[in-house]
């Protein structure tokens, strides 16, 4: 469990709480087009808000760079959430995030009033975690929350510099949510325990497939990452994406299956095409014979029928990462099947945010999982078994 301190355990009440949240929300021509995260935001704030704190809410948009960029303002953000919220949200337009309304809001706010300050990475210092702005974001506050899972593997001022000029520190409920359904899962899990990683490259997963031999009992690897694998037992991947430099790492890591006992999976059948395109002509071959001119682009039907049976098994899913190019509708049916057999299943499942949690949430598999964390970057990290910066920073209970 959480030895954090969290929103249940301080009073709020007439205090001005500077709450950081991840409204780092997908945007189209200023509209939001998935409210996910701000949704995930609401019962923090409704607390603190209830219990009577003055909430000054604090969030990055996108990558402005240190710059003020009008197309990533947070004006569109305190819109949709004071709808959700049903309670106005003011907008606070400072450029420089701490400014001239911020100040004045800070003595002036009501008891459970909520505003919303400017996007944090207009500030230059933002995700160099320069203390100059920590502090000025510190002295508009009383009590500092962070409720910002999707950043809290970042070290920056408004996660982390902060803290160490504000007296009282909490995570919100969303953090204390995420972190203890992925902390239970990794460190205590009901077994048998078993993750399902896809996406692109072994390299941007190795630590997680390392920590993960330690810790699960079924290891499922698929979607681009599995022709590495596949290579270095001497299959033929054609034109598949292909780590050259993770050869040793893949057959280390098939050795460490074994030593440890885990049940290691890897793609069998392969949908391959000459072009990753939805009118692309596509067939499916043995997975370690993909023809020279072609490339694996999805699971197929056998692998599928593969990796749902060994799931059945399992009392514990963690997924991450597309079976496939799932952008693709052509590609995209291994994702799709493996989120059903994983949605199916009588098991604790987490999916471990990013591709493969849109996915689910787009096949409206949202309720059928038991938690779909909103940190892709932070999940990883987390189940690299490396401590989030955002989470070490608040006190201890
Ligand atoms: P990641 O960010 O590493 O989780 O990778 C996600 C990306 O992996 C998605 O954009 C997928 O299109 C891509 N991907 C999945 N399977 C394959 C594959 N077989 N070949 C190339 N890219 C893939």
């Amino acid at each position: 469990m959480l030895n954090k301190k969290t929103i249940d355990d301080i009073d709020v009440k007439g205090k001005v709480v500077l709450l950081r949240c991840d409204f780092n929300v997908p945007m189209k021509d200023g509209v939001i087009t998935d409210d996910t995260r701000i949704e995930a935001a609401l019962p923090t704030i409704a607390k603190l808000s209830g219990d009577g704190g003055r909430v000054m809410i604090c969030s990055h948009l996108g990558k402005p760079k240190g710059k003020v960029d009008e197309s990533l303002t947070l004006a569109p953000v305190a819109e949709r959430l004071s709808e959700l919220l049903g309670q106005e949200v003011l907008f606070l337009k400072d450029n420089e995030v701490v400014g001239a309304h911020a100040k004045w809001f800070k003595y002036n706010m009501t008891e459970g009033q909520v505003v919303l300050l400017e996007n944090t990475r207009f500030r230059p210092e933002e995700e160099k975690n320069e203390d100059s702005f920590s502090q000025e974001l510190a002295s508009l506050a009383d009590v500092y929350v962070n409720d910002a899972f999707g950043t809290a593997h970042r070290a920056h001022c408004s996660t982390v510099g902060v803290t160490k000029f504000v007296k009282e520190t909490a995570v919100g409920y969303l953090m204390e949510k995420e972190l203890n359904f992925l902390g239970n899962a990794v460190d205590d899990p009901v077994r048998p325990f078993a993750a399902v990683l896809g996406g692109s490259k072994v390299s941007s997963k190795i630590s997680v497939i390392d920590n993960l031999l330690e810790k699960v009992d079924i290891l499922i690897i698929g979607g681009g990452m599995a022709y590495t694998f596949v290579k270095s037992q001497g299959g033929h991947v054609g034109l598949s994406l292909v780590e050259d430099d993770y050869l040793q790492y893949a057959r280390d890591m098939i050795q460490k299956a074994k030593e440890k006992n885990v049940k290691l999976l890897f793609t069998k059948d392969i949908v391959v095409a000459p072009e990753i395109s939805d009118d692309a002509p596509f067939q499916t071959v043995d997975v370690m014979n993909i023809p020279d001119d072609l490339m694996g682009v999805d699971i197929g039907e056998k692998t599928i029928e593969m990796f749902s049976e060994a799931l059945k098994e399992a009392k514990t899913v963690i997924w991450n990462g597309p079976m496939g190019v799932f952008e693709v509708p052509n590609f995209s049916k291994g994702t799709k099947a493996i989120a059903a057999a994983i949605a199916d299943l009588d098991a604790i499942t987490i999916i471990g945010g990013g591709d493969s949690a849109a996915a689910a949430i787009q096949l409206g598999f949202s309720d059928k999982m038991t938690h779909i964390s909103t940190g892709g970057g932070a999940s990883l990290e987390f189940l690299e078994g490396k401590e989030l910066p955002g989470v070490t920073a608040i006190a201890d209970k």
